[in-house]
């Protein structure tokens, strides 16, 4: 079996946006993953997880930038 780089979500508390980090690999142009202060983050282990809805609010969108392997499969 490959071995895979550790991949994490990421999603700003304050926007409706989650973000793809890979172990080792830079986030791409226009991602805005940087900006978000460690005070607002807040970890997913999993796309779906990310997208499930949360109580009273919208779910979280995939980011255009750093989603987009993940965006291709629908
Ligand atoms: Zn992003």
């Amino acid at each position: 079996m490959a071995k895979r780089n550790k991949v994490t979500w990421i999603a700003n508390k304050n926007h409706d946006e989650f973000h793809r980090v890979e172990e080792g690999v830079p986030q791409p142009e226009g991602c805005q993953l940087g900006e978000i202060l460690p005070d607002n983050r807040i970890e997913f282990r999993s796309a779906r997880e990310a997208m499930s809805k949360r109580p009273g609010r919208k779910a979280y969108d995939p980011c255009a930038y750093c989603t987009k392997k993940f965006r291709s499969r629908h």
